[in-house]
């Protein structure tokens, strides 16, 4: 879906919203999801694990997805401290709620998790988990089903030679990428410090549109979730003009990046900025 936004900057700028609008379903991660959804749908399995930090937006659609779908879910948490349920974060008790079974992992095995390339090297790090069955959703949705579920969504956006996307795997700007036509630039606003990551993984899932990506990396500050006072008042001044919430850990950043382009006029005309935000 969609919407003008209007601004004091001068731009013809859009906002793509997904016409998907349950609770915490409404950003770039239900995307990422359906294609995970879809691949546990072609192995005829109702399960799923995947991986996470106790406050990520992905384990908050994760878990509203999966209930909806009625699906077995599972997932891996950052940080075994967090065993103790007093110290549960929102997300948590929102996952919780939703009937995702958990396992709480040290930091150092979560590392090693994210390194592991076969099942048998994750089940031997967490092994309380269904892998059997499983479909395994990466932290974050990074991966080539991920990319498939974004592609759909990312074809509204065939109108617009520049849109921009707050960055943090790069799968959402991967998924533009697969569906950009050639005058099309994806232009990734880096969120925390890992552009060589975005890099490869942009290589490895997009790699025929590379040259149509361009990663803005000014907007990292003092890395992911830092704020700025600058932040704040964006977040502020846009959730109020547009009606929608604009927060600071990505799309404050992804507005700035706009403004600052629009501003010293390095970008005219037309533009289109990306809701990924899942409140
Ligand atoms: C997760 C998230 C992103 C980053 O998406 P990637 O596909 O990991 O690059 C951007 N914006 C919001 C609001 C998010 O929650």
């Amino acid at each position: 879906m969609l919407l003008q936004l209007p601004n004091p900057w001068g731009l013809d700028l859009w906002l793509l919203k997904s016409n998907e609008t349950a609770p915490h379903l409404g950003g770039n991660k239900f995307h990422k999801l359906r294609g995970y959804l879809e691949s546990a749908k072609r192995r005829s399995t109702g399960t799923l694990i995947t991986m996470a930090g106790a406050h990520s937006n992905h384990l908050r659609a994760f878990a509203a997805l999966s209930r909806r779908e009625q699906l077995r879910a599972h997932a891996i948490i950052r940080g075994d401290e967090l065993r103790d349920y007093t110290r549960h974060s929102a997300e948590l008790r929102f996952a919780l709620d939703q009937g995702v079974d958990l396992s709480f992992v040290s930091r150092a095995a979560y590392r090693e998790l994210r390194e592991a390339v076969s099942t048998a090297d994750r089940a031997a790090l967490v092994p309380d988990a269904p892998w059997r069955e499983a479909v395994f959703v990466p932290e974050g949705g990074l991966g080539a089903e991920g990319v498939t579920g974004v592609k759909d969504w990312a074809r509204e956006a065939s109108g617009f030679e520049h849109v921009f996307i707050a960055c943090a795997t790069g799968t959402t700007c991967a998924g533009f990428l697969q569906a950009a036509h050639e005058n099309q630039k994806i232009c990734g606003v880096a969120v925390l410090e890992n552009a060589a990551a975005i890099e490869r993984a942009i290589h490895l899932l997009a790699p025929e549109h590379e040259s149509r990506f361009e990663l803005l990396n000014d907007y990292v500050f003092s890395g992911f979730a830092s704020t700025t006072d600058e932040l704040k008042v964006i977040a502020a001044e846009y959730s109020t003009l547009w009606q929608i919430t604009i927060d600071t850990t990505y799309m404050a950043r992804a507005v700035k990046a706009v403004r600052d382009r629009a501003m010293s006029g390095k970008h005219k005309g037309r533009a289109l900025l990306v809701y990924t935000y899942n409140e």
